[in-house]
């Protein structure tokens, strides 16, 4: 198959056109590099059957794809709160114009949802049925709602013009090739570990989240994307819950050194906890995760060495 991955010189989507291309397709990476890389993707560009396109995906495009993966969106609270009209501009336009395609050549398309559509969650853990706690005006509201609309966009096309959809919500997912200064918890202290440097822990540290490595993320959107009669919405996540504390405990552990923990105040709406709810997963994709926190970080720790030794 031909297809459109978005976003796809970022995190997730490097791993993603790395996994399509050794599947044998024929990738096409989208990407305005706002927080993609080449680095990234340089070795997979001597390969023929990978394109390289820098594109804004709130400007229209047009491709003749199979499949339409779209993750182009800035994932880390602060590069979405860094132009927030921005981030909004690219979840509701880029599902436009990915939805627009999609129902042009009649191609299959995927959206990267996240669990943020459920907020502060009220239930635990979050199942797909429940409908969010999320504040329509604070600083994660544009990342919050552009998804959410985002999805209705989805539902919408799918009702209205027949298109054939995937939605994933996607539970905090690390591993190899997150930026370094990326701002995400497992990111920021791993290198801060790694450097010696104070681990900065936002509020008191007992908020939670549910941690997956990256492999096993890959596994399951491309599960979803190739399983008919499934539209999704569906979770993919680790559901094994740590606090923030927990988690630098661990990384600490892991990588040694002797980093002291720094309290600094709690940004605004950050989620209390999280973890997912997966048997729709397990029941319809025949997906778990197989990868230990202690496992992954031990895989993006050696990662995140080479980065800070060169
Ligand atoms: P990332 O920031 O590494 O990747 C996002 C990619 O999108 C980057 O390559 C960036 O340059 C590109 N991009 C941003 N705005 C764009 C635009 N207007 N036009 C074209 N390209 C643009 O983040 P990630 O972790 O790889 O996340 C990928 C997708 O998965 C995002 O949609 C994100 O919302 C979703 N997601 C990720 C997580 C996670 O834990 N990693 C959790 C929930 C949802
Ligand atoms: N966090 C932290 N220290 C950091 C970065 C983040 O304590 O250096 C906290 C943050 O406040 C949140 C959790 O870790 O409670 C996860 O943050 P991240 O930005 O990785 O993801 P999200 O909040 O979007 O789930």
């Amino acid at each position: 198959m031909r297809i459109l991955i978005t976003g796809g010189t970022g995190f997730l989507g490097s791993h993603l056109c790395e996994r399509l291309l050794n599947e044998g397709h024929e990738v096409i990476c989208l990407d305005n590099f706002f927080t993609g890389r080449k680095a990234n993707i340089a070795h997979l560009l001597p390969n023929p059957y990978f394109e390289l396109v820098r594109h804004d995906v709130i400007d229209p495009f047009k491709f003749e794809v199979d499949q339409i993966y779209n993750l182009a969106c800035p994932a880390s609270p602060p590069h979405y709160q860094f132009n927030p009209i921005k981030t909004t501009k690219t979840s509701v336009m880029g599902a436009i114009n990915c939805l627009g395609l999609a129902k042009r050549v009649k191609a299959r398309v995927f959206q990267a949802s996240t669990s943020e559509v459920y907020g502060d969650p009220e239930v635990h853990p979050q199942p797909e049925s429940y409908k969010g706690s999320v504040n329509p005006i604070g600083i994660r509201a544009c990342y919050d709602e552009g998804k959410r609309c985002a999805e209705t966009l989805f539902f919408d096309y799918h009702r209205q013009n027949n298109v054939d959809i995937r939605v994933v919500r996607i539970f905090n997912t690390y591993g190899p090739r997150m930026l370094p200064d990326d701002g995400r918890v497992v990111s920021n202290f791993i290198v801060q570990a790694l450097k010696g440097e104070d681990i900065t822990i936002y509020g008191d540290g007992t908020q939670t989240r549910s941690f997956c490595y990256v492999d096993d993320l890959i596994e399951g959107f491309v599960r979803l994307m190739n399983t008919e009669g499934v539209t999704g919405p569906i979770n993919i996540g680790n559901p094994s819950e740590f606090t923030m504390l927990e988690l630098a405990e661990l990384v600490l552990k892991q990588v040694g050194g002797s980093s002291k923990l720094t309290f600094h105040p709690l940004p605004g709406d950050d989620p209390l906890q999280r973890q997912p709810d997966i048997t729709l997963a397990k029941e319809k994709l025949g997906w778990e995760p197989t990868v230990s926190l202690e496992q992954g970080l031990e895989k993006t720790i050696d990662y995140f060495r080479g980065v800070v030794n060169s």
